[in-house]
């Protein structure tokens, strides 16, 4: 079968691979949609090594059919439609005993410990079988929308972090595929206002299609008056952060609201500080939190959203590439032209 194969940074042919051999507690999918993700890049271009293996294959946002299920696996079948959340927790760390098992200590991922989608067909672990990780979808959902399941589970806790609620003016910074899930999400959760802010043009449009009441360059118009103007002089309730950019941290403080929320939900590069003024936080009552991937409970919700239809993740997705075209597909991931790139099969 044909596989990406990440031999090391920068570094990673299409090569042909025996398909893999499953275990009886096993289940073999013929992989149709894995998205690129932002991670991915890390990891190609080696900004990102932590978990990594060469060789290896990645990929971690997965849909496809069920090819083979193996003697010991109840409950599945050959030719079922699934989607597998690729966080595997270990059920007995700190974090999984107190309902954070997003966080988990020693987790294990497909995509890092097990090989992952860019491939024909994926072997999915017993561990992740048992996990109740893999969730059928309906054959009426198309495979790129089941593969984005991943990047909705992980906005999802974000917003659920950030407690978007009715009413709420929502500021989100960059509108790509992240930014612009918040933006639905931060709809479906009752926002009065989404403000999306993004240098992009292309994005700009998507942001305003996919429904933002406001959107704007930051580059030509100053982020600060127009939420000003936007919340009658009050900041926005949620500050989400979609870009991992160190210096616009404490500007996020001064958008907020009182007792608002700042939320930082794209990583920042390694190593990096920020300089804030404490005091913003201090008198202003500004909550702020992070996000880390996702729960099982995330994951089927978001799951249950593409499901009902009730998000449409379909704007999103604006490229597809064979497998064998990999290395264009990257081209195109890292030049930033498209939103969402799915590998499929
Ligand atoms: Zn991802
Ligand atoms: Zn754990």
């Amino acid at each position: 079968m044909k596989a990406v194969r990440l031999l090391k940074a920068n570094e990673f042919p299409v090569q042909d691979i025996p398909v893999p051999e499953i275990h009886e507690d096993e289940i073999l999918l013929k992989m149709k949609s894995t998205a690129i993700c932002g991670t991915d890049m890390r990891i190609l271009t080696g900004q990102k090594t932590r978990g990594v293996r060469y060789p290896s294959t990645i990929g971690h946002e997965i849909c496809g059919i069920i090819e083979k299920v193996g003697a010991n696996v109840l409950g599945y079948e050959v030719g079922e439609h699934v989607a597998v959340a690729n966080v595997i927790p270990c059920h007995h760390c700190a974090m999984c005993l107190t309902g954070h098992e997003n966080a988990c200590m020693e987790r294990q991922a497909i995509g890092y410990e097990f090989d992952g989608g860019f491939e024909e067909y994926l072997r999915i672990p017993k561990v992740c079988i048992e996990s109740q990780n893999v969730i059928k979808l309906p054959e009426s959902i198309p495979f790129e929308e089941g593969s984005l399941i991943e990047p909705l589970a992980c906005c999802l806790h974000g917003q659920k972090n950030a407690g978007v609620r009715m009413d709420d003016v929502v500021l989100i910074e960059g509108a790509g595929p992240i930014g612009l899930i918040h933006l639905l999400l931060a709809k479906i959760a009752g926002a009065r206002k989404v403000i999306v802010s993004e240098p992009n043009e292309y994005r700009r449009t998507k942001a305003k299609e996919l429904g933002a009441e406001v959107v704007l360059d930051p580059m030509k118009e100053k982020l600060e008056d127009v939420v000003k103007r936007e919340t009658d002089g009050l900041g926005a309730d949620v500050v989400i952060l979609c870009i991992g950019v160190p210096a616009i941290v404490n500007q996020a403080f001064q958008l907020c609201r009182r007792n608002g929320t700042v939320m930082l939900f794209a990583g920042f590069p390694e190593k990096s500080t920020s300089d804030i003024v404490p005091n913003l936080i201090h008198y202003s009552e500004i909550h702020v939190t992070g996000s880390t991937a996702y729960t099982r409970q995330d994951y089927r919700e978001a799951a249950n959203l593409v499901k009902s239809k009730r998000i449409d993740l379909s704007g999103i997705i604006t490229h597809r590439f064979k497998i064998e075209e990999f290395q264009e597909a990257y081209e195109l991931a890292k030049s930033g032209a498209g939103l969402k790139i799915c590998i499929v099969n």
